[in-house]
């Protein structure tokens, strides 16, 4: 008889392996004990003051909540944190997929919290409801920060556009500085519209880069470059050492044709590996030297003013759009309109002026 190739075929199913949870633990028991126990806006005030981390989750639950009466006791929190925030440096580290940000948010967080720092990690991924979480969504990827008592691992809000997930990041900065956090760093995926955003929140910008990818595979635009306050070259063990050092060369010219801006500081270029730890404590050491230099000639202060504009335009901004298209008044009229323009029965400008004056005469 013949022997059966059973498991030779390319159309087997194969048993799939356990998947890790998508959300942390403290993300699941701070949404199941949202719906226990209600705190007021002073007990969880308290409680992120007091460094509890249970209630800091559950208070970021509620800032990331769609319901109305969430917002309205998150913003109570956020309120009364304000004035116990700022005292953090905070970091954003972006990259594409794979370049090794979270080995590296491993690597630099050990010799952060290693020194007895207090180290937050969170995340800015408008993707990540549509990729099921592809940063931080999974914290095995950063095993020994997990568990690092002095780290506190946040993943990306999983609902929302880039601007409400960015804007409900800042605002969980505000809580975990509140909550003694002395450095936050906030991780994104180096592919799109959200490095301007965390940009926008960040003291320093650290683009993470791989050797020998070139710009144009990796999809850095050249003004995610510009962003930049330094640059590390990833992965410089092995035989890539040689590489890394090529690359270093090669984005260190290309920097130096940028102007240097108001900060008045030159961006680096540095390599780095997560496994050998080699070149780790010099961008934490560069890290500190921006803080130091940028502090003293003023320009730290001054760029956190202007982020706050930014974020009380971009809050109006937000508010006006969503208040404007949550109305279903307007939307009946919107669906209107919008036929009216299609068959060049109204001109575009004239429809929005309707629809625009119609909301503020009515405040739907
Ligand atoms: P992310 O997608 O940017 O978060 O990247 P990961 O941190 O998940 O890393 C992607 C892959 O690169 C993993 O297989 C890591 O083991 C590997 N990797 C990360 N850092 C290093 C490093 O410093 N050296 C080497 N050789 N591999 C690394």
């Amino acid at each position: 008889m013949k022997k059966e190739k059973k498991f030779e075929s390319a159309l087997e199913v194969k048993k799939g392996v356990e998947q890790p949870p998508i959300f942390s633990s403290e993300v699941v028991s701070s949404h199941k004990s949202l719906k226990k126990k209600k705190y007021s806006a002073v007990e969880y005030f308290e409680g992120i003051r007091r460094g509890d981390i249970t209630l800091l989750s559950q208070a970021i639950t509620l800032i990331e909540s769609s319901l109305t009466k969430h917002y309205d006791i998150a913003q109570e929190i956020i309120q009364l944190c304000i004035p116990h925030s700022g005292r953090s440096v905070r970091i954003g580290i972006t990259g594409v997929p794979g370049v090794g940000k979270s080995t590296f948010i491993e690597a630099l967080g050990g010799t952060i919290t290693g020194s007895g720092s207090k180290l937050a990690v969170l995340a800015i991924d408008p993707s990540s409801e549509r990729s099921k979480g592809s940063i931080l969504g999974d914290k095995t990827r950063m095993e020994t920060l997990a568990v690092d008592k002095n780290a506190f691992i946040r993943p990306s809000p999983s609902a929302g556009s880039l601007g409400g997930v960015a804007r409900k990041t800042r605002e969980t900065i505000i809580l975990c500085e509140a909550a003694g956090f002395d450095v936050i760093f906030v991780e994104t995926v180096g592919v799109g519209q959200s490095e301007v955003a965390v940009h926008s929140m960040v003291d320093f910008f650290l683009l993470l880069m791989l050797a020998g990818a070139g710009d144009e595979l990796q999809g850095i635009k050249r003004g995610i470059m510009e962003m930049a306050d330094a640059i590390a070259i990833t992965k410089a063990d092995g035989n890539n050492i040689a590489k890394a050092g090529m690359a270093k060369a090669q984005y260190a010219s290309a920097l130096h044709l940028f102007p240097i801006g108001e900060s008045k500081w030159s961006p680096k270029v540095l390599t780095c590996s997560s496994l050998t730890k080699e070149g780790i404590k010099e961008i934490w050491g560069t890290i500190n030297e921006f803080m130091k230099i940028t502090r003293e000639n003023g320009w730290f202060h001054q760029h956190r003013k202007e982020q706050s504009l930014y974020w009380m335009y971009e809050t109006i901004t937000q508010q006006l759009r969503d208040s404007f298209y949550k109305s279903e008044e307007m939307n009946e009229m919107i669906r209107e309109f919008e036929r009216k323009v299609m068959l060049d029965e109204m001109s575009s400008f004239e429809a929005a002026r309707k629809l625009l004056d119609h909301y503020f005469t009515k405040k739907c």
